[in-house]
């Protein structure tokens, strides 16, 4: 299973998440993955790594992110102060843009 997944989720977006251990974390999309369906945001199921001594580092145990499935997050939409849906509405100018498909609200600028 290699497939793509089709995501509207970008990165810096803010997103909640909806399901799994972090259910109701919020956090900003540092990076999309979308062939392996996940996407890594910031200070969300963070893992603990344990790191050995080297030149630039003591070692120890550090916190990292872990990528998370995509379909445990959704975009946060900060009218509805929820996650949501989004859909895809073109401008006149025929540039594309996201909107919340729950209060229509165009969440690109
Ligand atoms: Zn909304």
């Amino acid at each position: 299973m290699s497939a793509m997944t089709k995501t509207r989720i970008h990165r810096d977006d803010e997103i909640v998440v909806v399901a799994g251990r972090d259910k109701g974390a919020r956090g900003k999309v540092i990076r999309t993955l979308p062939a392996n369906g996940k996407v890594l945001v910031a200070k969300v199921n963070m893992v603990k790594r344990h790191t050995r001594p080297s030149q630039s580092s003591k070692g120890g145990i550090i916190e990292k992110e872990a990528p998370i499935a995509l379909s445990n997050v959704q975009y946060y939409c900060p009218s509805c102060k929820a996650g949501v849906r989004l859909g895809v509405k073109a401008l006149e100018d025929g540039r594309k843009v996201r909107t919340c498909k729950k209060c229509g609200e165009v969440l690109d600028r």
